[in-house]
């Protein structure tokens, strides 16, 4: 007898087949036959595996007939085609309880829990058909962004979760302490931060792009992907304060080269997720966005549109709506422009590049305009930035010079420096939020609803 997944017992191939298949109920239906149909899953598909346990089974009327919603139950019985919708079913030889889930207390019963509501079983929404979806294709996702950089010969790095390096220098950092917080050391009436990590300052990491250029300047074509942090006690539906970070970095690259790699980076993840994942992404469009397929197989086919900033504000000033937060030449562009832009103008992803110099860290390639720099934000419909940007700055006087710019101590990051320093070279590279990619690529609207466990403001229990 082969042990075979619901996946693998649900498609033709397996008729004829004695299986032995393990999951959990999600349904029973008592027919008047005297038999009944159980609807099983084990995580493998979207689909349920219809079982059909008939009345004489030892066990049909102690525990089958008592199966419902959350229940764990093995399973073993030959696959036969079906008659119904799906292409197979189980005919039940036997089938043996593991657990039982009390249908007066389960929360998962047959009505439909609000996702608001679901974030508060967060470990139980697994259970259920949109958390089920959202993980597979979550898992795809990550399978592409590994797929990818592999077979385009990048090496996958990785960088430091505890760091003292603030490479956004947005004020956005968690402080990691091994200080006794009872006996906090003072200076001059506050807590001495320097002390922090055995004596030296220390955070979680909001981007491993600076150690990942460190690579890149020595090995060519480098990723990263693993956790990120920002402390940002804001409460939208596209801010995490744990997120995970796919950041690629290219030695002698510029930014067109760096507008080239996201396109087909992001086209590649689209593509897998529509034709890997195919179930999962019926049931996004039938239930969460009627436009997500659609769309999707549109952007993989066209180009992405690309517009220097000074131009979309242009486009914001003169296109007449009315937006919340006014639009002027060196603002930094909100959700409604973002929106304005891929929805209503362009219809389309934009890339929008050349940034205004104040608005930008310091380490991004300033152009010979003295006013931008040479960073690209990618927007795409109804998420609005996905991927953020740019070339580096490869040269150590102006590099030195932005520093001072933003109140940054080039002592502090020598390191950074002695990059350019010896055998400096441009390089690129971008960031790309992998909950704002899974977002858009399910529809779903709240980002906290696309990641296993999210952290924000007031959620962290577990
Ligand atoms: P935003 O403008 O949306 O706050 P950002 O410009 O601060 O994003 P970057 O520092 O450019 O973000 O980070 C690169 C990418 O990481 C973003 O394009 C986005 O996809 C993702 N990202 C940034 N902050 C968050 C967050 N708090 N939660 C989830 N994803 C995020
Ligand atoms: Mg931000
Ligand atoms: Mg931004
Ligand atoms: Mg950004």
């Amino acid at each position: 007898m082969e042990r075979l997944s619901v996946r693998q017992a649900r498609q033709k191939e397996a008729i004829g087949q004695q299986a032995f298949v393990q999951g959990w109920i999600r349904t029973r239906r008592d027919s008047k036959g005297g038999f009944s149909f159980l609807e099983v899953n084990d995580g493998s598909s979207f689909g349920n595996l219809q079982v059909i346990a008939e009345a004489a089974l030892p066990n049909y009327e102690t525990e089958v007939k008592h199966l419902g919603a959350g229940c764990s139950v093995s399973i073993e019985g030959e696959v036969k085609a079906s008659g119904g919708k799906q292409a197979t079913e189980v005919l039940a030889s036997k089938v043996t309880v593991h657990g039982w889930a009390d249908p007066e207390t389960y929360p998962l019963q047959k009505k439909q829990h609000s996702l608001e509501k679901l974030r508060e079983w967060a470990h139980l929404r697994p259970r259920t058909n949109t958390f089920g979806a959202v993980t597979r294709v979550r898992n795809c996702v990550c399978r592409s962004i590994h797929n990818f950089y592999q077979e385009e010969g990048f090496l996958y790095i990785h960088s430091p979760i505890i760091t003292a390096s603030d490479c956004e220098g947005a004020g956005a950092m968690f402080r990691v302490t091994t200080l006794d917080l009872e006996k906090l050391p003072l200076k001059d009436g506050k807590v001495d931060a320097t002390q922090d990590f055995f004596g030296r300052p220390s955070y979680l990491t909001v981007s491993g792009q600076l150690e990942a250029e460190i690579f890149a300047c020595a090995l060519g074509k480098v990723y990263t992907f693993g956790p990120t942090f920002r402390a940002e006690n804001s409460n939208t539906s596209r801010h995490l304060a744990e997120f995970w970070m796919v950041e690629p970095e290219v030695a002698f690259n510029d930014l067109n080269d760096n507008m080239s790699l996201a396109e087909r980076f992001l086209k590649r993840l689209f593509r897998d997720a529509l034709s890997q994942c195919d179930e999962d992404m019926k049931f996004f469009h039938e239930h969460y966005d009627k436009e997500i397929i659609s769309t999707l197989e549109q952007i993989v086919t066209k180009e992405f549109i690309r517009c220097p900033y000074t131009e979309a504000v242009s486009i914001l000033e003169q296109c007449g709506e009315k937006f919340e937060y006014p639009v002027s030449w060196g603002i930094d562009l909100q959700s409604e422009h973002e929106r304005y832009l891929t929805e209503k103008h362009f219809k389309s992803p934009v890339i929008l590049f050349d940034y205004p110099r104040s608005l930008k860290p310091f380490y991004m390639r300033v152009n010979d305009d003295g006013r931008t720099v040479r960073a690209m934000d990618v927007l795409v419909p109804k998420v609005g930035e996905i991927i953020g940007g740019s070339q580096r700055e490869e040269r150590l006087d102006v590099l030195t010079q932005r520093m001072a710019e933003q109140h940054l101590r080039a002592e502090d990051y020598w390191w950074y420096c002695d990059l350019r320093r010896y055998g400096t070279v441009p390089h690129a590279g971008f960031g790309l939020g992998l909950e704002r990619a899974v977002q858009f690529i399910t529809g779903m609207q709240n980002i906290r609803d696309v990641i296993p466990f999210p952290r924000t403001p007031g959620s962290a229990d577990f």
